[in-house]
């Protein structure tokens, strides 16, 4: 398994681009939020998450995909993954912001992508 990169992945800069293409404004990496959210929008306190589907075990066939070897460390780290991953909502959540995630399967079909942002940042 390689090394995942933390930043500019393919979906990240794909909603990246639709939210400058809605015209909204964000900020990246937000450290002294719960889970490091990739993209805050702080005018509507709303927050966009762009997982990887296995790292974060998406319902879908690429995050349900078991790993191929060393099976006994990476499964419970994913069920970690996700387990932090909930957390950091529920306290996110509670601060007061709207989430919305954004799966890496999700961006082979770009125009739904365009209109769930754009709903979400409607709201
Ligand atoms: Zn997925």
């Amino acid at each position: 398994m390689s090394r995942i990169r933390k930043t500019d992945s393919a979906p990240e800069l794909l909603a990246r681009q639709i939210l400058h293409k809605l015209g909204y404004r964000f900020r990246l990496y937000r450290k002294n939020l719960p889970g490091c959210p990739d993209i805050v929008l702080p005018k509507h306190k709303k927050i966009i998450f762009v997982h990887g589907c296995w790292w974060h075990r998406h319902n879908c066939h690429l995050g349900q995909r078991t790993p191929k070897s060393r099976t006994k460390y990476w499964l419970p780290k994913l069920a970690a993954n996700k387990k932090r991953d909930k957390e950091n909502r529920r306290k996110l959540l509670k601060l007061g912001w709207k989430i919305l995630v954004v799966w890496e399967c999700q961006i082979k079909k770009p125009e739904k992508l365009i209109n769930k942002i754009s709903k979400f940042l409607k709201r």
